[in-house]
């Protein structure tokens, strides 16, 4: 089988680390010069830490990733609650630089005898019944099956003609990364609801290092309570799509990751689920089940997709009652066990 994947980002290279542990190694290409050192995703959940344990790339990840041991809540400086993960197998997260996550699937694709062509742009494709061909990197060449998994701005999917529907939100948010000696909780998952509706997050990236996002232009200045930052290793700001692809599969060109779903970064899911859809897509290829992808892929995404915006709409509420009865229910939830159990499945792995 003859496979084509578009994009070494943590989608692109999943379906590659699938393909290749089962005997099919797959051409990789990428517009980009080498490696990304984006430290973009940081949430690793436990279902992507099952889908990578047969490649060793689980392995690699647990070996330098934080686990966290809670998420906690605030409405500005004041704690409401925290509820405590790792008493079982899905209430697990790891913190972990998106650029680390990649390095290990590059490595264990390379294990594997693949490869990654680097400096190779994605620039079109003609298929019908029997042909699938591909202009890329100046050249033209035919393959069984494309896989695009070329991110939200996908020419892939810009190829076959189909519609990205949904929104942009209006805010910029902000995001850094800093080293900090001496923060409190260096392993808790911190959300901090702030005044009209705003919202700061501190994720541990590893030892002494976080990740502060908050939906304000300064991501350090939102943060209510004090941290001793020593370095700013990367500052910038973003704006959030909330977007899903009509169809996931046009012929025998799929499409995987940011390129067919984007969202915000609340609940944390945008790479898990791009690697979810890579390790399904490349299963049914192995297969030959490829008929239910877009089925059960879409159904997934738009799950998600709700998810993600009824966490975002919910901590990012105006309205001081709404926050006030927030407070109150993450309290009583975080003080009766099995609440708390189901609040950290949902919040974790649902
Ligand atoms: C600030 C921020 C924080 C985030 N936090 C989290 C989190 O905690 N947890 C989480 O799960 N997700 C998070 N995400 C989302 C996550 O980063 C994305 O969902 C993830 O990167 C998607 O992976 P991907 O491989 O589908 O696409 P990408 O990572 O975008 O990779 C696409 C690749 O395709 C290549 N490419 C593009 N066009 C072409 C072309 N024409 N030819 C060849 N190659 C091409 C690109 O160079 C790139 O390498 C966050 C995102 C942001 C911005």
């Amino acid at each position: 089988m003859n496979i084509l994947i578009v994009g070494a980002g943590p989608t692109g290279l999943t379906a590659a680390v699938e393909l290749a542990r089962r005997g099919v190694i797959p051409r990789v290409i990428d517009k980009r010069s080498g490696p990304s050192e984006l430290s973009r995703a940081v949430g690793i959940q436990q279902r992507s830490m099952d889908i990578l344990t047969p490649s060793g790339v689980a392995d690699d990840i647990r070996a330098e990733a934080v686990r966290f041991d809670g998420i906690a809540f605030h409405i500005g400086a004041r704690r409401i609650a925290k509820f405590a993960l790792n008493y079982d197998e899905t209430s697990r997260l790891y913190g972990l630089p998106q650029d680390r996550t990649e390095h290990f699937l590059a490595r264990a694709f390379a294990r594997y005898g693949g490869k990654i062509e680097y400096d190779t742009p994605f620039e079109g494709l003609t298929q019908d019944d029997t042909t699938l061909r591909v202009r890329l990197g100046g050249t033209e060449a035919a393959f069984d099956h494309v896989i695009g998994a070329d991110g939200a701005h996908s020419d892939v999917r810009a190829a076959l003609g189909l519609d990205f529907p949904g929104f942009d939100l209006p805010e910029e948010w902000s995001i850094a990364d800093v080293e900090s000696p001496d923060w409190r909780d260096p392993e808790t998952f911190q959300g901090f609801l702030l005044p009209h509706g705003d919202i700061c997050i501190v994720a541990p990236l590893e030892q002494a290092r976080f990740r502060v996002i908050a939906s304000q232009p300064d991501a350090l200045a939102a943060l209510p309570v004090p941290m001793n930052v020593t370095r700013i290793r990367r500052s910038g700001a973003f704006t959030i799509s909330v977007r899903q692809v009509t169809a996931y599969a046009v012929g025998r060109v799929y499409l995987a990751g940011d390129a067919a779903h984007c969202h915000s970064p609340a609940g944390g899911r945008g790479m898990n689920l791009g690697i979810a859809d890579a390790a399904d897509l490349a299963g049914r290829l192995i297969d030959g089940d490829i008929g239910g992808y877009h089925a059960a892929r879409h159904a997934e995404g738009a799950h998600v997709l709700s998810f993600s915006e009824g966490l975002r709409k919910a901590v990012q509420s105006k309205s001081p009652l709404r926050r006030a009865v927030m407070s109150r229910v993450m309290k009583l939830i975080a003080a009766v066990p099995p609440l708390r159990r189901a609040a950290v499945r949902y919040f974790v792995s649902g």
